[in-house]
């Protein structure tokens, strides 16, 4: 299979001036899977300057709305019809299985640029109530050049978050992959040429976040600055873009509570719980990574946990199949050193490690495999309590009533997700209202619509994904004040 090799500036598909390239890793097996073309400080600049330069001159947001629209789902059929190969490039760049890659996460790229073209031609300002003489509206325009951020949990599908919506308003965009999983994105900057894209609109520059994205960040012809990733990296992106302020948009961490009720269905709640904590390998932002079970259940529940986890033994994803793996290994080696600590720390402080606990050798001594791993009697306290382990480590905290729950799963600084398991509607709906998150699930978890809005509360960031609301995050309003004499 061939990979790619270019960077998307300008339009073009341009090796960096100075040669650079790095190696990207199939964590699976330790193998380099190709060098990936690396952007300096020059191919930043050029690449904002043609974003620039297409903004200014209209040849995007000028069309006919319908007709950017138009392009946006050539884009989106295009992404269907390299299903395949777009979603082998995330199975061997960050460990994805083929169900989730190809079944998942690529065909909703392709559904989320179908729902933001739809909105190319029906977002609308108002007509205000104005006296005689006078007539007052409001125009909503794209803000200009966007630089995206992004990481390498879901890569092509974060950045998809980005772009669609966007796109669909007329922004240009500069957009810096995780250098972990830059693959997709250099991919679908190609497809996006194909598909019509405007040359200079969607410029596709890999490279390190400390080099690229710091210059996009201070760069003064950029005018937004949208971020999925850390929460100490965004906090010093906020930082950074004050200086030139630009408007920023962070997704961060989250350490999501996953509440069951000893009136939840238990059999669901405890699948719940395994697709909250073990679905993409812990991977995930919203992932429910504190299970929150009241005392009279806590047993019976820890024991179905315990049995449930043992199952999800890590595998290499084999490409192309999609029953190859039910979960794969941690995305890179900084990734698996992270979490191997986390899960130290936890025995360290006295929770009690019910399975798993360490790195699992599938008998090549190769790959960045983890076991499944849950602790219970964890108290909210301690560091894998409060801390994003992004991998596969449950920790499970016993409470008494729905007041405790509460305040367990609000003692915590971030606010990303949370779901609640009950049978009892005035419960759910209580809880719903009192948790500290963005997106509250109730007997569910880990599910996503490109029309519900997604963001966070405290530490988690501010701004929203999906939805329309994105679509405030990607325009001005402008208010017209006509002199009717
Ligand atoms: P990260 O270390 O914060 O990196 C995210 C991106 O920022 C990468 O592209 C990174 O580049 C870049 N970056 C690093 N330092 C930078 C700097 N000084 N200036 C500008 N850019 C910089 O996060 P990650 O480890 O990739 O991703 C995991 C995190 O993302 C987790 O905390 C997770 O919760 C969060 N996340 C949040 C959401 C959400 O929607 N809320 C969704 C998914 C993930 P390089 O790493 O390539 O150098
Ligand atoms: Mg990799």
């Amino acid at each position: 299979m061939s990979f790619p090799e270019h960077l998307i500036i300008g339009g073009e598909k341009v090796k960096p001036a100075s040669g650079a390239t790095f190696e990207t890793i199939n964590p699976a097996d330790e193998s380099v899977i190709c060098k990936v073309p690396e952007a300096g400080e020059s191919e930043v600049d050029q690449a904002i300057d043609s974003a620039r330069e297409a903004f200014d001159d209209g040849r995007w947001s000028d069309l006919p709305p319908a007709k950017r629209g138009r392009v946006l789902r050539k884009l989106a059929g295009l992404v269907r019809t390299h299903n395949a190969e777009l979603a082998r490039l995330e199975t061997l760049d960050v460990g994805k299985t083929d169900f989730d890659a190809a079944k998942i996460e690529i065909p909703t790229v392709a559904n989320i640029l179908d729902y933001y073209a739809g909105f190319t031609d029906k977002l609308t300002g108002d007509t205000l109530p104005s006296e005689a003489g006078v007539l007052r509206m409001t125009l909503r325009q794209p803000i200009g050049v966007v630089g995206a951020i992004t990481p390498w949990n879901f890569p092509l599908l974060l950045a998809t978050w980005k772009f669609a919506p966007a796109l669909a308003m007329g922004n240009s965009l500069v957009h810096k992959p995780a250098k972990v999983s830059s693959l997709s994105a250099l991919r679908f900057g190609e497809l996006a040429l194909e598909a019509g894209i405007p040359a200079g609109v969607l410029n596709i520059v890999p490279g390190a976040g400390s080099v690229v994205g710091d210059r996009i960040v201070t760069h003064p012809s950029v005018n937004k600055i949208s971020f999925t990733g850390s929460t100490s990296v965004g906090i010093g992106i906020q930082k950074k873009a004050a200086d030139t302020l630009k408007r920023v948009t962070l997704e961060l961490g989250g350490k999501s509570p996953n509440i069951i009720f000893e009136d939840a269905d238990l059999k669901a709640a405890v699948r719940g719980a395994m697709t909250g904590i073990f679905y993409n390998k812990g991977e995930v932002c919203a992932a429910g990574s504190r299970l929150l079970v009241q005392r009279s259940i806590y047993n019976e529940v820890c024991a179905a946990v315990a049995e449930q986890a043992a199952k999800f033994v890590p595998s290499a994803p084999v490409p192309g199949d999609p029953r190859s793996a039910r979960m794969g290994p941690v995305a890179s080696k900084a990734q698996f050193d992270s979490v191997l600590n986390l899960i130290q720390a936890g025995k360290d402080e006295g929770a009690n490690c019910l399975t798993g606990g360490s790195a699992h050798d599938n008998g090549t001594g190769k790959g960045y495999f983890i076991q499944p791993t849950v602790f219970n009697d964890v108290d909210n306290a301690m560091r894998i309590a409060q801390e994003e382990i992004f991998g596969p480590v449950l920790c499970i905290i016993p409470f008494e009533d729905e007041a405790e729950a509460v305040a367990i799963a609000n003692d915590c600084s971030y606010g990303l997700a949370a779901a609640v398991w009950t049978q009892d509607v005035a419960r759910a709906l209580r809880v719903v209202r009192r948790v500290d998150a963005g997106t509250v699930w109730v007997n569910a978890y880990n599910l996503y619509d490109p029309s519900l809005p997604f963001g966070g509360f405290k530490a988690s960031g501010y701004g929203r994904d999906l939805g329309e609301a994105a679509l405030a995050g990607y325009t001005e309003s402008k208010s017209v004040w006509i002199n009717l004499g």
